[in-house]
């Protein structure tokens, strides 16, 4: 642990570093806590470039918080859509909700009400408070935590709750109490841009001299990498109905249940939003989805022709998902409970997962239909 002159040479050499060089992005331009709080919440799990024209367009619907909270949760979904990890945006909303019912909609200073808030861990309330109200919080999440572990030659997996605590305890330390913010910001650049996972660029380091792991010879082995769970293979079928004016169906979002989901639930594999009828497929997709269809539609059981599409390929976390879409063409879109039926170019309308959007994409892609090697009967 660094101490006096030391910590303070490490101190001013990384704010230095961070001064001149740190990226110009759009929630780095505020102060407002609601709009640090949206791009905390977009930033987790999806890279920057990602997120910034998703933060610029859910601001210019959802200003603030009151527009936020009274918004249809479908309408935030919509503008979610293609985000991916869709909880964060049910939580973000119910948030909203509650700060308008608790905190007359300005956003909590006090770190007991932010982390009361659903999806704010101690990570993104050290975030907000720091950067928006300049509280001496530290962050640490994986990109930190790494640094940390590199500066100090940690090993060990650094997730083991001990050593995350004290991995915490080392971020306090380091804090500077004059400008957390911009401390909090510049630890968690150099994790993104210099120190990354992989080939850290110790060349370019501004903390270099301070960095066990570059004197050890070998960075990059720091920290010790985790095993990943085993990937679980998937295989769904989807039906992509077709009239002759491009119309489909969708079926609308899933309930919560109370019980653990499996892990080919379709519900959960669709984010509980819009989609297509799908099924989870164990041997013949054929077979499956036909049953599928005719318990959804028991007026039309037998009748629905089922002509295979390009296959789609998804991976969400720890499963690879293979969808089999089958254009179904019909007449006219039989009626379900609920459903709707819009014109499948216009799928973007409504609240979609990545998922059903690259299964759209198939469907609309001429070369969908030739392309497709058929499932086995
Ligand atoms: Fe990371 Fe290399 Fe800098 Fe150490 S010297 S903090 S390993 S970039």
């Amino acid at each position: 642990m660094l101490k006096g002159r030391d910590l303070a040479s490490f101190r001013k050499q990384l704010l230095d570093w961070f001064y001149q060089f740190r990226r110009d992005l759009p929630w780095r331009r505020t102060k407002d806590p609601y709009r640090i709080w949206i791009s905390e919440i977009m930033l987790q799990q999806t890279r920057v470039a990602a997120v910034i024209p998703y933060y610029e367009r859910f601001l210019a619907r959802f200003p603030d918080m009151r527009a936020l909270a009274e918004a249809p949760e479908e309408e935030v979904l919509r503008y979610w859509s293609g985000l991916g990890y869709y909880s964060r945006a049910r939580n973000l909303q119910k948030a909203a909700q509650l700060i308008v019912a608790h905190h007359a909609g300005e956003f909590p200073r006090e770190a007991t009400d932010v982390l009361a808030l659903p999806g704010i861990g101690n990570y993104t309330a050290a975030a907000i408070l720091s950067i928006a109200f300049g509280a001496k919080r530290a962050v640490l999440d994986g990109n930190v935590a790494r640094v940390l572990a590199r500066l100090g030659a940690i090993r060990g997996d650094l997730r083991e709750s001990r050593r995350w605590r004290a991995l915490q305890e080392t971020a306090g330390k380091l804090l500077v109490p004059e400008t957390p913010g911009d401390w909090n910001q510049a630890m968690m650049e150099l994790g993104a841009m210099v120190c990354m996972p992989r080939a850290p660029q110790c060349l370019l380091c501004p903390v270099a001299k301070f960095c066990r792991a570059r004197i050890s010879g070998d960075p990059e082995s720091f920290p010790e990498k985790r095993k990943n769970r085993e990937v679980v293979q998937i295989v769904l079928a989807a039906a992509v109905f077709f009239t002759p004016r491009g119309e489909t169906l969708f079926l609308p979002p899933p309930r919560k249940t109370q019980h653990k989901p499996a892990d080919d639930d379709v519900a959960t594999l669709v984010s509980r939003m819009w989609h297509f009828p799908t099924v989870a497929i164990r041997k013949n997709a054929y077979t499956e989805l036909e049953s599928f269809l005719a318990h959804l539609l028991p007026s039309r059981k037998g009748t629905l022709p089922l002509e295979p599409l390009k296959r789609v390929r998804h991976a969400v976390t720890y499963r690879n998902v293979t969808v089999l879409p089958f254009r179904i063409t019909v007449a006219k879109i039989p009626r379900v409970r609920g459903a709707r039926s819009i014109r499948l170019e216009d799928f973007s309308m409504l609240a979609v997962s990545n998922l059903t959007r690259k299964i759209a994409k198939a469907a609309l892609s001429p070369s969908s239909a030739a392309a497709s090697k058929p499932p086995k009967r």
